[in-house]
């Protein structure tokens, strides 16, 4: 909302949104279909669409069938259900900045395991065929599609019609509202928070079903599953798993702090995540690759490294915020700086800034090892496609745009103490490039 005034000029958000509402649905089922059905060449696809024009177009695009739509209401149904009745420590979000203090119930790790142990049993005790999932990708990835859109225009409506709380408004037009969505913290009720549903449960818990599905999908086809998998899942479960540790301090980040709940985050979570994010592991399944032991596990452990450092850097600013400064940051006390800033109902209130340790190595060191671990999941596809690679450059792009994004928020929030972190800490992200 806001953030579009500050950060691009009108015509460039106009036609960044307009092209990501338009192009990001199609590019879905493109990838899709290119991982399964044309080998993850880019070129065979792009040769097909030449050859059959609007017509190939609509061949693939599969029709969302009742199987797919059953699948998602059970898994949307049965992580709605975790979510409002497994037991969790009461936690508080940060102070919104209308003053409100969101109240949370922290049970995403017990969610995230009984997922996987609930999914894993249907499979071995013979219930249910994960393969099934992988066999009906492009009808779910439709279905998911056109059923999200349905659901961003639900937040839409509520957003105008009953907000949960005074974090919400409208920028009077209907194409920002929908995309940066109008509500920071919806709710359905007093406790079901939609946010953490699309973000936390569906978005990510789905991203590790699938994982998991790829794995099995795979070793249904070949009585066996790679090296090159077994690396690419494990990684990805070891950083979910991470994410669902820290689940109550995502809920003090940018996602959910700042970013309201519309096209962007919660169709994001809803489609991006289950089909982008989990694209390498996509790839895969049809292309075995063996790595070797060794070359695996130089792989597997310097994913974890890199997995374990992006965790530091959020443990040590949630640590040091958590405690006031009172904790020590690389073995020594932190240094700091006291911000003081004035909020919307114009009360003047003070934060502390990390300046040591990951924080003073770069304002937003945490994204290259983010960067850097889905690299390291990626690369056991090696490289006879680019596709298995497309989320490293998204992520590349969403983590730069979102450091700009970030630092002119923090700029015009603490104004002069922001530039007094910007004179001691003067790289952005790369310490010494940029
Ligand atoms: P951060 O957790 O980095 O939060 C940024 C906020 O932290 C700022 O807005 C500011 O908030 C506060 N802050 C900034 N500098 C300091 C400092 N020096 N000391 C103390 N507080 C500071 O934001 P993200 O949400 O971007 O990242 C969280 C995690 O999520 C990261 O691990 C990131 O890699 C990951 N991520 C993953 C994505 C993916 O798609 N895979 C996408 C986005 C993030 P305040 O107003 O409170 O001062």
């Amino acid at each position: 909302m806001g953030e579009s005034k500050t950060v691009h000029s009108a015509l460039v958000t106009y036609t960044s949104v307009i092209s990501l509402l338009t192009l990001c649905p199609p590019f879905v089922i493109l990838l899709w279909y290119t991982m399964v059905h044309a080998d993850g060449s880019v070129l065979q696809t792009f040769e097909y669409l030449k050859q059959h024009g609007l017509q190939g177009l609509k061949d693939i695009l599969p029709a969302p069938s009742p199987i797919a739509w059953k699948l998602i209401a059970c898994f949307g149904a049965f992580e709605a259900i975790l979510q409002l009745t497994l037991p969790g420590k009461r936690v508080e979000g940060p102070i919104s900045p209308n003053g409100n203090i969101p109240v949370y119930k922290a049970n995403g790790l017990q969610a995230y395991a009984v997922t996987l142990v609930t999914y894993l049993s249907l499979w071995w005790f013979g219930i249910f065929n994960p393969a099934i999932v992988y066999d009906h990708l492009g009808e779910i990835y439709s279905a998911l599609v056109m059923g999200s859109l349905v659901f961003c225009l639900f937040l839409y409506l509520k957003g105008h019609v009953a907000p949960s709380s005074s974090d919400s408004g409208s920028s009077g037009n209907f194409i920002i509202d929908f995309y940066w969505g109008m509500e920071l913290y919806p709710r359905i009720g007093k406790h079901f928070d939609i946010k953490v549903f699309t973000n936390c449960r569906f978005g990510m818990i789905s991203w590790a079903v699938l994982a998991v599905t790829y794995c099995i999908k795979q070793y249904e086809m070949n009585g066996q599953v790679s090296d090159s998998m077994l690396v690419n899942t494990v990684l990805m479960l070891v950083y979910i798993t991470k994410f669902f540790w820290w689940e109550a301090g995502y809920w003090c980040t940018m996602d959910i702090a700042h970013d309201r709940a519309g096209f962007y985050i919660c169709w994001g979570c809803l489609v991006w995540v289950p089909s982008i994010y989990t694209s390498p592991g996509m790839y895969l399944v049809n292309h075995p690759v063996s790595l070797g032991t060794q070359l695996a596990l130089f792989i597997l452990v310097s994913g974890l490294l890199c997995i374990y450092i992006n965790y530091d850097c959020d443990r040590q600013r949630q640590e040091f915020r958590r405690t006031n400064g009172k904790c020590l940051i690389w073995g020594k006390a932190p240094s700091k700086i006291v911000a003081s800033y004035r909020t919307e109902k114009g009360e003047t209130k003070t934060s502390l800034l990390l300046t040591s340790g990951w924080w003073g190595v770069s304002r937003h060191f945490h994204y290259v090892p983010e960067i850097l671990a889905a690299f390291f999941w990626t690369v056991p596809a090696l490289f006879n496609h680019f596709l298995p690679y497309f989320y490293v450059l998204f992520l590349t792009i969403l983590l730069f745009d979102r450091a700009k994004r970030d630092d002119d928020r923090c700029a015009s929030k603490y104004g002069k103490y922001w530039k007094m972190y910007c004179n001691k800490v003067p790289y952005r992200v790369i310490p010494g490039i940029y």
